[in-house]
């Protein structure tokens, strides 16, 4: 009864993954095995990140292409504003949409090293999008603050901006408590920001990686994650993953228990960890 419980209450969850471009052999065959298994789950939509360089570029648009043809899965590429003028936003705007494309992840991007700023910001290019077509625009939002703002206050105030430019969902950092995130959806709410909240899901597989991003991206590790993979050998991969999946576990029910319906999931172009918690969310391969 638990069980049925637990299940009946899971009902009407949407998922998206994101992916990143291939830069080897290697890495792009673990990233289509991680396409064609989670594809069948039904995502809204899977999306592909977008790096600094015009190569990332290209590579990012011909995943999206690949996705959408080999999968019938909308795809959405990541879009930002980093090195790019007005003029070449508006053409790969167009470009984009020429090819079929309506779902948008506009950013601002990483800073490379040695520049200060951008011209624009991401609220600029989703008004600069929303004047090349109607497209369906995601953002990124940052519950524990992004780590340029002066404060929480002017944080939100900037997704409030990129709500009024039109887009439609914002997409949160990672987390590690739940409660960081549903005390963010509260505060949006309260500024009257007009925008669905979707928790961005890390499942770790890399506590290292994550430790040293977590640093760079002002996410809080809290102490219990620390002492659950302290430890461990390096090595031991499985035990790796079975805490990974662990920890997202409780955290997604937790957010599906509180009316969280959609969940983003950080894949890292792996499938094992997010195909086992959209199951445990109740999707089944269709
Ligand atoms: P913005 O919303 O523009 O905000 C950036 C900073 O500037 C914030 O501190 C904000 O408060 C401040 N700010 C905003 N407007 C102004 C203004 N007018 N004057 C002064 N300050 C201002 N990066 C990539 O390079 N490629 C990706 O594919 C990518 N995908 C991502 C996906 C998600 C879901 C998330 C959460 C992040 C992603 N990132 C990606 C990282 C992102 O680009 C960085 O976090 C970047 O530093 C901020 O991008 P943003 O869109 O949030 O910027």
């Amino acid at each position: 009864d638990a069980l049925n419980n637990s299940l009946s209450e899971l009902r009407n969850i949407n998922v998206s993954f994101e992916f990143f471009p291939p830069r080897t052999e290697q890495m792009e065959t673990t990233l289509w095995n991680s396409v064609q298994r989670l594809a069948p789950l039904k995502p809204a939509y899977m999306s592909v990140t977008y790096g600094a360089n015009s190569g990332e570029r290209d590579r990012t648009h011909d995943v999206v292409k690949r996705i959408q043809a080999e999968t019938g899965v909308a795809a959405a590429p990541h879009l930002t504003c980093v090195d790019a003028t007005r003029d070449e936003l508006v053409q790969i705007a167009r470009d984009y949409w020429q090819a079929g494309i309506r779902k948008i992840v506009a950013l601002r991007g990483d800073l490379p090293a040695g520049v200060a700023k951008t011209d624009l910001y991401a609220a600029d290019l989703v008004a600069l999008l929303k004047e090349v077509a109607d497209f369906d625009i995601a953002v990124a939002a940052y519950p524990e603050i992004h780590p340029e703002a002066p404060n929480g206050q002017f944080d939100l105030l900037n997704l409030k901006r990129k709500a009024e430019a039109g887009a439609s969902a914002a997409i949160t950092q990672f987390f590690f408590d739940a409660e960081v995130f549903l005390r963010f959806r509260d505060r949006a709410a309260a500024a009257g920001i007009d925008l669905e909240i979707i928790p961005g899901i890390l499942p770790v597989t890399n506590y290292n990686t994550l430790v040293r991003f977590a640093g760079m991206t002002n996410v809080n590790v809290p102490g219990w994650l620390h002492r659950m993979y302290d430890g461990l050998a390096d090595n031991d991969q499985t035990t790796r993953n079975l805490l990974g999946a662990s920890i997202a576990m409780d955290m997604t029910r937790i957010l599906a228990k509180e009316g969280v319906r959609n969940f983003h999931f950080y894949t890292l172009n792996r499938c094992e960890l997010s195909y086992a918690i959209c199951h445990m969310l109740g999707l089944r391969a269709t």
